[in-house]
């Protein structure tokens, strides 16, 4: 048989890619450590649209990338209190990424966007709210190792997240219930066009 042409492929339509339609965008995808990488894709002119609008809730992870910077930096300087230039250990990544997916601790690769467990800004809600608490129960126990002083910052966290979560989701209900009011409002087609502009970081 005739040898293996490599012909590039739209990552959407999965069809033919030629030089002068290629479009290529990076697509924020999440590693094991929890830190985001992009990876470029290549698509048609017309595709890279449609596969934005289909796929929201990814491009969503851009959103999710920076709320997640602020847990893991809360978490590392003022719960653990732990110099600036050293990482966060692998044991409470994992254990504040269980808390996104509602897991003691991932097993999956990908847990950012996911609708169970709780969001990074509950989950930064709660921390900020416990962290009182969590310094006082340091400072009256002593601990054989981090994994344990660990383990009693995430007990605590626990204990308040579901009344964080109740209460920011009453607000945003509240927050609903005033949107609708003002959508029947005349100025507003204005202020929707000025929330759904999208900035494309095309390469
Ligand atoms: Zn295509």
């Amino acid at each position: 048989m005739g040898k293996v042409i490599s012909i590039e492929k739209c990552y959407y339509c999965n069809k033919e890619l030629a030089e002068r339609d290629m479009v290529i965008k990076p697509i924020p995808l999440v590693c094991k450590n929890g830190k985001k990488r992009n990876y470029k894709r290549k698509f048609h002119i017309n595709c890279v649209e449609k596969f934005v609008a289909e796929h929201e809730d990814e491009f969503e992870t851009k959103k999710e990338t920076s709320e997640w910077d602020k847990v893991y930096k809360y978490f590392k300087l003022d719960v653990l209190c732990l110099p600036e230039d050293v990482n966060l250990p692998d044991f409470a990544t994992k254990r504040l990424l269980g808390l996104r997916v509602g897991k003691f601790m991932p097993n999956a690769i990908n847990t950012r966007v996911i609708k169970q467990g709780h969001s990074f800004s509950t989950i930064l809600a709660t921390m900020k709210l416990a962290n009182i608490e969590i310094q006082k129960a340091f400072k009256t126990q002593a601990f054989s190792d981090m994994q344990h002083k660990i383990n009693l910052a995430m007990f605590v966290i626990n204990k308040h997240i579901d009344f964080v979560e109740e209460r920011i989701r009453k607000v945003e209900e509240i927050n609903s219930k005033n949107q609708e009011i003002e959508f029947k409002k005349p100025t507003v087609a204005k202020y929707i066009k000025k929330s759904k502009k999208r900035n494309f970081d095309f390469i």
